[in-house]
């Protein structure tokens, strides 16, 4: 039993059913998208792609990225679907960690050949169609024998250490998780469709799971992105849309209907479900989303090392406003989903007593198989099968997580994680810079901005251009310091340690 069997069994049971669409437009039925799907397994198999080899991802929302997502499954391989705003040279390395093979593209995303790949396939050219062209008889075309227990998903999360690692989510992770979201996120029927606003490399798309176990429609927007009067409109043509999205999006959505002047009835026509996560949703602001758009809205949190599966703060909690802890319960995300336990410890992973702030722990099938290749960071993470998430909480009596912190020094902008590390790294090697420490800044509509503090080496003349030009040649965009600050000398402990919450204090105090 595998992921690719939740297609084959869609394909047999409502051939003619829609599947996938891009905007409104029809793209594939589901008997279609497992032609589409079966025929590139084959292909690849035929070109010698063998169960277990990896293969990237690094486009753009595509209606053709969920067909060769379901291909790769049904040839037994790994999907690598890395972040489309990564700079090339971060998927080269990448793509030679895991030891890729193949990989799809959209030239958008890789106008360039990435290094170290043996064929590149752009999921709009000719090449890809062939791919992709349907078998008569999808059930004729073998499912690879893949165990449960099989990597289905390599997921490269940026580490603390600088370098990403690659969580292994097995075919387990990700059934678990999908049979999970029907019960505590939100349950889907037939008619349903799930929209891609945000990167199906990342939660959007892992929520292809959960809505292709209902044969509900997965729908591409046109723009490939999110554009709120483009996603109120989509929803309005096809029925109501649900869709997974970062507090950023979520308040661009509310600010559109704002405008829009909608009611939440008039939002009813257009959004069944928005499930919200992977950063901080402020209370002030999930309650002005309630009050225009309605109660339509799940919160939940996770990580990558088990995606999407931790906690969960419902729909019915979040309209529950007589509730005497109302206004605690939506500050909170929620209560541990179906399929895990969640605990708060201390460092020695002791339970701690209700109130108290520790470390998250979540044990459970959706908690990763280790990271690739990297047997001692899997070490530190899992212990007993114990993930330590490196998130700080504190459990209320009722079982309700409060997020306190996260892993002290990871930066969340516009829903996407970037770790201090990496940019400290990159500015180290800048001409003229002697040490750098980078934290992230509140700000209003990111949540937080990227402020990097830099000591120059003596006598050095290093302009805030030319650091900006460094980081653009070495980095993705959206991890470059949005300001830099030039100091004399940073703060430190008697260790020698950086001490970031001085640098954070010092912005917050100017
Ligand atoms: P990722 O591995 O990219 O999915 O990022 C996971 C991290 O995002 C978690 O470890 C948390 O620090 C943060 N996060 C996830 N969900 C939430 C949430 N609902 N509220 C606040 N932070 C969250």
């Amino acid at each position: 039993m595998t992921l690719a069997h939740l297609l084959l069994r869609q394909a047999r049971q409502r051939p003619d059913s829609p599947a996938i669409l891009e905007g409104a437009a029809l793209h594939a039925t589901h008997g279609q998208w497992a032609a589409r799907s079966a025929g590139l397994a084959s292909r690849l198999r035929e070109a010698g792609l063998q169960p277990g080899d990896r293969v990237l991802l690094f486009a753009r929302n595509h209606p053709r990225y969920l067909e060769v997502l379901w291909g790769l499954w049904w040839a037994g391989l790994v999907a690598v679907p890395v972040n489309a705003k990564l700079h090339p040279r971060e998927v080269e390395w990448i793509a030679a960690n895991c030891g890729a093979r193949w990989t799809f593209v959209t030239s958008d995303v890789a106008p360039e050949p990435l290094a170290r790949i043996e064929r590149q396939i752009d999921l709009e050219s000719d090449e890809a169609a062939a791919l992709l062209a349907p078998v008569p008889d999808p059930f004729a075309v073998p499912l690879a024998e893949r165990d449960l227990g099989d990597t289905a998903w390599l997921f490269y999360t940026s580490g603390t250490t600088g370098r990403p690692k690659g969580v292994m989510l097995t075919h387990r992770n990700l059934m678990t998780m999908g049979l999970g979201y029907h019960v505590d996120v939100d349950p889907v029927a037939q008619g349903d469709a799930i929209v891609y606003a945000a990167p199906i490399s990342h939660g959007a798309g892992i929520y292809a799971i959960p809505h292709l176990m209902a044969g509900a429609r997965h729908v591409v927007p046109a723009s490939g992105g999110v554009d709120p009067a483009e996603l109120f409109a989509l929803g309005r043509a096809i029925g109501p849309l649900s869709l997974f999205a970062a507090p950023t999006i979520v308040g661009r959505l509310v600010d559109e209907a704002e405008q829009q002047a909608l009611s939440p009835a008039d939002c009813a026509q257009s959004f069944k479900t928005i499930v919200y996560g992977g950063a901080p949703m402020y209370v002030a602001d999930i309650q002005r989303a309630l009050r225009v758009m309605g109660p339509r809205f799940v919160q939940i949190y996770g990580q990558g090392e088990t995606p999407m599966v931790g906690t969960v703060l419902s729909r019915a909690d979040l309209a529950n406003s007589a509730h005497p802890r109302y206004l605690a319960r939506i500050a909170s995300i929620g209560v541990a989903q179906t399929p895990v336990r969640v605990r708060v410890t201390d460092a020695e992973g002791r339970d701690l007593p209700l109130g108290e702030i520790g470390e998250i722990v979540v044990k459970g099938d959706s908690v990763m198989a280790g990271y690739w290749a990297n047997p001692e960071a899997t070490a530190v993470a899992v212990k007993d099968g114990w993930l330590f998430t490196g998130d700080m909480g504190a459990l209320d009596a009722d079982g309700y997580l409060t997020l306190k912190d996260r892993s002290k020094d990871l930066i969340i902008s516009g829903g996407s994680n970037i770790y201090p590390r990496e940019v400290e790294e990159t500015l180290l090697h800048a001409p003229g810079v002697a040490e750098v420490a980078v934290v992230g800044e509140p700000d209003a509509e990111w949540g937080e901005n990227v402020v990097a503090f830099v000591v120059l080496q003596a006598g050095a003349d290093v302009t805030e251009a030319a650091l900006d030009a460094h980081c653009l040649a070495e980095i993705a965009r959206f991890k470059r310091p949005k300001r830099y600050i030039f100091v004399s000398a940073l703060p430190k402990n008697n260790y020698g340690k950086v001490l970031k919450t001085e640098l954070r204090a010092r912005l917050t105090s100017t």
